[in-house]
């Protein structure tokens, strides 16, 4: 265990932890920073490699897949000594170093998102949100069904810009956050990412909580319930988990594509879902697709699911973007150029997320130069790398096709169901990279593949563990990234 602080930039290696924990809580948000960022801390650092430990194997493997990309960027732009990230668990608590988190609010030049909104709720004046702790209240420890994600204070219907692609989804959750008397129950929420299924799910709570703060409301994404779940197992506690997911008036399950595959969780929560539909209470769930499309789900649950109302989001079209951009900066209290708006709306068409994050950092230069106007040169030169990515995008088929190349073997050799390893291993490693450089599900990696989406999880970590073992193979994944980014 390397002790000393790592000063190659004059910097200590906390320090810079700091800041790029303060980047990834501007750029993901709260919910999912304190979620699954906030536990991580720093270990070793050793030539050119860097230890994160995350406190469990889930977790580890969450950030891997979700976070790994972005914290690899990040910290590659603020230290080129750091080579390579590497993600442990560490279970023993007494040699890792910890970020303390008055350093991250001492050392944040950047505002997180709850100040660049301006908004600050006070949360004693909603009632207490089962399972969802207020954004900005870290004293709520009162919180004893999920200690897990904060509700943001500004998802609300009154934020949630309306277009055509979303008009159906965002009626639909008005009239369950509206009505006592569940009209269509379960509420089934689809879209791909970043298209505003859990602001919907936010906006209902709020609603909620303010014109009916007496309803039980549980909010838990479906990682979260499987992780409770397990625990309770592994405690013998289920009488009391059961007690609390089935007293409840609303219960909300966000990520429902993340509840794992058949066995006990989808049993027991096929029986709370039952037993809380049966006596008329509300379950809302979202998820990345359609329950039938769903994988891994038990068909009696899926049929369960699609019981009830199933609505999907569509991508958005020009004029929504043009609508939440407007939106975004007035709530920023920013000043954006019609221009400006016109131009990244054009651009950036992946998902709202994306959009909103450009925003945020144009919005984040303007602020750091002291209020600076936002210009058309400004926002394309503050997006380059952004803006470059979107020109060039690396396709799978493209990584299918460079990896089969510089293997020697065919593309169908590749897609095929052949094991041997000279097939086999050039296979993870293409599945690795569309992980890597595309912003692509594991689902859709694994159709590409004619696999499931566990096959390129465990794709992902293979390669993972052979890049630490063996110098040759990384090399080449090396090689091919370099091939495949330019
Ligand atoms: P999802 O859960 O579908 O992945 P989110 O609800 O997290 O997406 O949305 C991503 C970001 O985009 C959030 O900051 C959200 O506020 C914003 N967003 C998405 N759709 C809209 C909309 N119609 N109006 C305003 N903001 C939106
Ligand atoms: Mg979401």
């Amino acid at each position: 265990m390397a002790e000393e602080a790592f000063v190659s930039d004059g910097r200590p290696i906390d320090l810079q932890w700091g800041q790029i924990c303060n980047q990834l809580k501007m750029e993901f948000g709260e919910t999912a920073f304190d979620s699954w960022l906030k536990p991580l801390t720093v270990g070793d650092f050793k030539d050119g490699v860097m230890n994160i430990c995350a406190p469990t194997a889930f977790m580890k493997n969450w950030v891997v897949t979700h976070y790994s990309d972005r914290i690899n960027k990040i910290w590659e732009q603020q230290n080129p000594d750091i080579k390579r990230i590497n993600f442990v668990v560490q279970t023993g608590f007494s040699d890792r170093r910890s970020v303390d988190t008055s350093l991250l609010k001492k050392i944040s030049s950047s505002p997180t998102p709850q100040n660049i909104y301006g908004c600050n709720i006070n949360s004693s004046s909603f009632g207490l949100v089962a399972g969802a702790s207020l954004a900005n209240d870290t004293s709520n420890n009162n919180n004893n069904v999920t200690n897990g994600t904060p509700l943001n204070p500004n998802y609300t219907f009154e934020n949630f810009v309306v277009g055509k692609t979303n008009e159906f989804a965002y009626a639909a959750a008005r009239k369950v956050a509206e009505s006592k008397n569940v009209s269509f129950n379960p509420l089934f929420l689809y879209s791909s990412v970043g298209l505003g299924k859990t602001h919907l799910m936010h906006s209902i709570i709020w609603h909620i909580k303010k014109n009916d703060p007496t309803r039980n409301v549980i909010y838990l994404t479906a990682e979260q319930f499987v992780y409770k779940f397990v625990k309770a197992l592994r405690y013998k506690d289920t009488a009391a988990f059961k007690e609390q997911f089935r007293s409840v008036d609303v219960l909300m399950v966000d990520d429902f594509q993340f509840m794992g595959n058949k066995g006990t969780t989808q049993e027991e929560f096929f029986h709370t879902f039952s037993s809380l539909v049966e006596e008329g209470k509300q379950v809302i769930i979202s998820a990345d697709k359609s329950p039938t499309d769903l994988d891994g789900i038990e068909e009696r649950l899926k049929s369960r699911l699609v019981g009830g109302l199933v609505v999907d989001i569509m991508p958005t079209n020009f004029d929504l973007r043009m609508g939440i951009l407007q939106k975004k900066a007035e709530l920023m209290g920013i000043e954006l150029p019609q221009k400006v708006a016109e131009f990244l709306a054009q651009k950036i068409t992946s998902n709202v997320r994306e959009l909103e994050g450009s925003l945020k950092r144009v919005a984040a230069h303007s602020q750091l130069l002291s209020g600076k106007e936002i210009t058309l040169d400004m926002t394309q030169d503050v997006l380059k790398d952004m803006l470059r990515s979107i020109d060039r995008k690396t396709t799978i088929d493209e990584i299918q096709k460079k990896v089969a190349e510089h293997f020697n073997i065919s593309v169908k050799e590749l897609q095929s169901s052949r094991r041997a390893r000279t097939v086999a291993r050039p296979r993870q490693i293409a599945m690795y990279l569309a992980k890597q450089l595309t912003s692509r599900s594991l689902p859709e990696i694994g159709r590409k593949f004619d696999r499931d989406h566990t096959t390129v999880m465990h794709a992902v970590r293979k390669v993972e563990e052979l890049i630490i073992e063996d110098q040759s193979l990384a090399e080449n994944i090396e090689i091919l990234r370099r091939t495949l980014e330019n």
